[in-house]
């Protein structure tokens, strides 16, 4: 049930002065809408405001581009490989890894010795074939 309204009561309104939502006093009142009120922390007298904020067009966030800055130049292909590398091959031990043969089969996520590429991180392990991630990016080498 809402209370009707009625002068002399006390209403939340934006006060003029105050700039800040106040009670206030209702000071007259037209049918059921108030239209002149008292602020009871100013004593000032003012048209009644209501107290939600006007409605402002909603604006619509420009389209930003990734709120995170590309750490890797475009133009290398292969540099998200590079750098997925670089940050996964500090937490393995070089001395475990295991060296490559193309009779191998391989477990994804063990390291790998190559003599050509080096250390690689096995990524995927399907019949036939090994994909690993290498200092220069992947690449799929021949396996059991
Ligand atoms: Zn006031």
């Amino acid at each position: 049930m809402v209370k009707k309204l009625s002068t002399g009561d006390i209403t939340e309104a934006r006060c003029t002065r105050c700039q800040e939502i106040m009670n206030h006093t209702i000071v007259a009142m037209v049918e059921e809408k108030i239209v002149r009120v008292q602020c009871n922390t100013c004593n000032g007298v003012h048209n009644y405001r209501s107290p939600l904020p006007a409605k402002k067009p909603a604006v619509k966030k420009p389209l930003t581009a990734k709120t995170t800055a590309p750490r890797v130049s475009r133009k290398d292909p292969a540099a998200g490989e590079k750098q997925e590398w670089a940050e996964q091959i500090v937490k393995m031990q070089p001395e475990l890894a295991i060296a490559y043969s193309m009779e191998g089969k391989y477990k994804v996520n063990s390291l790998v010795k190559h003599t050509t590429f080096g250390l690689g991180i096995v990524k995927r392990q399907s019949p036939g074939k090994v994909e690993m991630l290498f200092a220069d990016g992947k690449k799929m080498l021949k396996s059991q």
